[in-house]
């Protein structure tokens, strides 16, 4: 039983030490030089007094030197904390501030946004290029003799998307990440199997958990983890025609992909199994990525990074080409988790009821960075995490998640979760992209609005909209009206930031 990434290491060395472990566009890392690479690494932070507790952020792309710097950490206890590169400047200060970390390692192209910020900060953290980094770590002899990080020390330290409000930092251990995903501790099913051949593709973003947690379970499993510096739909294609047989991507990206006109000749068969989740899956498009690829295992998850990821699944076999009930739903609990529906009182609703979604698994994160507060509204003192989903459960233990709560809408009384309305709106023919929001009504409180994005060379009758929804859904959760919108704000997950488009509808009201 494996719980640890220095013993994962050694285990693998000792099993297939010239595996591929890494591979990024054909620079390839074996098992052994991993293990080695990594020990060069824990020498480099010696050399900068970087020890146990002490983290270290890394702004990049996806790369297999953040990999190393992440596995190198998880074995000795410094805490890495990736900062996404899409997010604009003060937002990358708030993070790096907030990390308090004494080096930052930077892709090439963002050493000089690094140097800018770690400039303006008081604990003046030092820079290093990733070009740099790789010849000084290249330079080192391997450490021998560290001590090992306890199981439950914080190793990674991910931000939250910031969906919802400010990223929080949700410090993750060696035994949060490793439970339930590793061979000897994960289920007996077939996703859970790896064959020596297999290929993780690490397309979603390192500074995410849909990123690192793939980089992870690939590095656990002893297989090859291709990493891609991003995303981008043709980059995923040829990645599964080269052989990928297992990666996660966000639904937003799903699209992306299914569309790209490439998708229609790709060969989807090697791929064994894609997993999708984060946000919600719009039905339409779900069914249309069941026809794309007929032989690959789809299934949906659902997590949050405070979870480390995936705590329930819809599992291949709940799809169907045409469609079916539970594919409205994000499944149910991996096996070892736990997962309750509750109320405002904290008892669990009955069956078919709407209440809060309570998660108690070995993945809890042990808390969020210097957030006191927050972890302890987050956690409760018997260790559920009490996620701000709104869901309901069904008799088998499917939970179909209806929104956030902090985006219920509340109009002449009646709660309007945003993503039946959404997905409702969705299968209209010109509609590419929809969010659903409440503004302020003298009326109702709240009214229900629908902001859309068209599909290229369509027109948009707003009537005809609402009619089509009004079919669909009840009338009080039918949007009084539409806006129609250049593009779709989203965050670098790929999840709508439905609280930029109330923000110009609500300043000064809440
Ligand atoms: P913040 O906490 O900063 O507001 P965030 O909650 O978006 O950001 P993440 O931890 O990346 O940050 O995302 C977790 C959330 O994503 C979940 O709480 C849930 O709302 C949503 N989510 C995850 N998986 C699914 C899914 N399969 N279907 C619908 N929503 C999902
Ligand atoms: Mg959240």
């Amino acid at each position: 039983d494996l719980t640890h990434f220095d013993d994962v290491l050694r285990f693998w060395v000792n099993e297939r030490p010239d595996a591929t472990a890494l591979d990024q566009e054909g620079r390839k890392t074996s098992y052994r030089e991993l293990e080695e690479n990594t020990r060069r690494i824990i020498a480099v932070f010696e050399a900068h007094g970087v020890g146990k507790g002490d983290h270290v952020a890394w702004l990049g792309k996806n790369s297999d030197l953040y990999c190393q710097l992440y596995i190198a950490s998880a074995r000795i206890g410094v805490v890495v904390a990736p900062v996404g590169w899409r997010l604009a400047p003060p937002e990358i200060a708030y993070i790096l501030k907030d990390t308090g970390a004494k080096l930052v390692l930077a892709g090439e192209e963002f050493v000089e946004t690094a140097k800018t910020i770690a400039h303006g900060l008081q604990t003046k953290p030092t820079v290093i290029g990733e070009m740099e980094a790789r010849a000084a770590i290249a330079a080192q002899t391997p450490a021998e003799g560290f001590s090992k990080a306890d199981d439950g020390d914080p190793v990674l330290q991910l931000y939250t998307s910031g969906t919802t409000g400010n990223p929080k930092g949700v410090m993750l251990s060696n035994g949060n990440l490793f439970a339930l995903r590793n061979p000897g501790n994960a289920a007996d099913l077939p996703w859970n199997h790896y064959n020596t051949d297999d290929c993780m593709l690490a397309a979603m973003p390192c500074a995410h958990i849909g990123g690192t947690g793939l980089i992870n379970i690939a590095i656990a499993n002893g297989i090859r983890c291709r990493v891609e510096a991003e995303f981008t739909p043709l980059g995923v294609l040829e990645a599964i025609e080269e052989g990928a047989t297992h990666m996660f991507i966000v639904p937003a990206a799903l699209q992306m992909v299914v569309q790209h006109p490439r998708a229609a000749e790709t060969d989807f068969s090697n791929l064994r199994y894609m997993l999708y989740g984060a946000a919600p899956m719009p039905l339409e498009l779900l069914k249309e990525v069941v026809r794309t690829m007929p032989d690959t295992g789809v299934m949906q998850v659902y997590g949050m990074t405070e979870t480390t990821g995936t705590v329930t699944h819809l599992p291949p076999d709940d799809h169907s080409l045409d469609g079916n009930e539970r594919m409205r739903s994000a499944g149910k609990a991996v096996p070892g988790v736990e997962i309750e529906v509750r109320g405002p009182d904290n008892k669990p609703v009955p069956v078919g009821e709407i209440g809060e979604i309570c998660v108690r698994s070995p993945t809890n994160m042990a808390g969020y960075h210097n957030l006191p507060e927050a972890t302890a509204s987050t956690i409760d003192a018997e260790g559920w995490v009490h996620t701000g989903d709104a869901a309901i459960m069904d008799d088998d233990g499917y939970v179909y998640i209806q929104d956030r709560i902090k985006d219920m809408i509340i109009t002449g009384g009646e709660n309007v979760y945003p993503a039946e309305v959404e997905s409702a709106i969705y299968g209209h023919p010109a509609i590419a992209e929809v969010a659903v929001i409440g503004i302020p009504s003298e009326k109702w409180g709240e009214e229900v609005k629908a902001c859309v994005v068209c599909k290229p060379g369509h027109d948009l009758d707003v009537n005809d909209v609402i009619a089509y929804t009004r079919e669909r859904v009840a009338p009080f959760k039918t949007p009084k009206s539409i806006d129609v919108i250049p593009e779709m704000p989203r965050n670098p997950s790929g999840k709508i930031l439905r609280r930029q488009l109330r923000a110009p509808y609500w300043e000064g009201q809440d």
